[in-house]
């Protein structure tokens, strides 16, 4: 859920999954967007693409009794969406207004938690979710304001989630990811200074890939991270362990 164009998170995480033999299927936000993004998907799904709007009452548990019937249980699912007010994604965050404050809570927090609810409708041998998230949840990074909020309420529900679901055999984890330019970054005010200022900091000296968080993501869906829920993994090339450069 959350592939915009070849340059979304979402489409690096797809190609490491395609590689490691997964049979993928895609939502969209709405009939325009699957339009828009069909050619794409099709690099990588031979499925139709379902069209879900998350901020949609009933939308979720729709979509997912629809895949039930035409495609059958899932094994993993990606969370891969995120939204707020691009004029708010600058200066300070007291000035963020009510409305984007709870639409940006909305679209990129509750969503999970509401994906997470009818989830044992299509994952029913368990499995696991993946989010994204992102270091400004700790730490202070200009503009990143109200989506900074959202994303710890985000970070704390990914272990609420992991609690509740571990019954199902369900787990669930996020991966906190460095800084890449996407249709969603390129709201956030001066981003291209973000990524500047990450690479530099980085322990690895450079900002990271669709690739590195594709990998890390195949990693935590599989069984290979089967004792792993709950958890909040930095793929940030080391960027979140330094607290100054000189
Ligand atoms: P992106 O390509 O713009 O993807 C964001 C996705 O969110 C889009 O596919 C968009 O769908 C979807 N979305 C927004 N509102 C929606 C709604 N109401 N219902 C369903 N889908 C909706 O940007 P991205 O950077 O890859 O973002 C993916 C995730 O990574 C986000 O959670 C983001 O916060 C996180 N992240 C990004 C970075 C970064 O630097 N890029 C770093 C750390 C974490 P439409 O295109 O159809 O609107």
């Amino acid at each position: 859920m959350g592939m915009a164009n070849k340059f979304s998170i979402a489409y690096g995480i797809a190609g490491s999954l395609k590689n490691q033999g997964a049979a993928l299927i895609f939502t969209a936000q709405s009939e325009r967007f699957k339009e828009k993004i069909s050619d794409t998907i099709a690099e990588f799904s031979k499925h139709d693409v379902f069209v879900c709007d998350v901020t949609n009452e009933g939308e979720i548990e729709r979509v997912f009794k629809e895949i039930n019937d035409r495609v059958g249980n899932i094994d993993f699912l990606v969370h891969s969406i995120a939204f707020s007010d691009k004029n708010e994604l600058r200066g300070q965050y007291s000035q963020t207004t009510r409305e984007n404050f709870l639409n940006t809570l909305n679209i990129s927090c509750y969503s999970l938690t509401e994906i997470c609810r009818f989830l044992p409708i299509i994952m029913k041998d368990g499995g696991s979710v993946l989010t994204l998230t992102y270091y400004g949840s700790e730490k202070v990074v200009p503009n990143y304001n109200v989506m900074a909020v959202a994303k710890s309420a985000l970070e704390t529900s990914v272990k609420y989630l992991a609690n509740d679901l571990g019954e199902y055999g369900i787990r669930v984890n996020a991966i906190s990811a460095g800084p890449i330019k996407t249709l969603a970054a390129s709201g956030i005010h001066e981003f291209s200074k973000i990524l500047e200022l990450e690479r530099d900091r980085a322990p690895l000296k450079r900002n990271v890939t669709q690739k590195d968080i594709g990998d890390a993501c195949s990693f935590l869906i599989s069984d290979m991270a089967s004792g792993i829920t709950g958890q909040i993994l930095h793929v940030d090339c080391g960027s979140s362990i330094v607290g100054m450069t000189i």
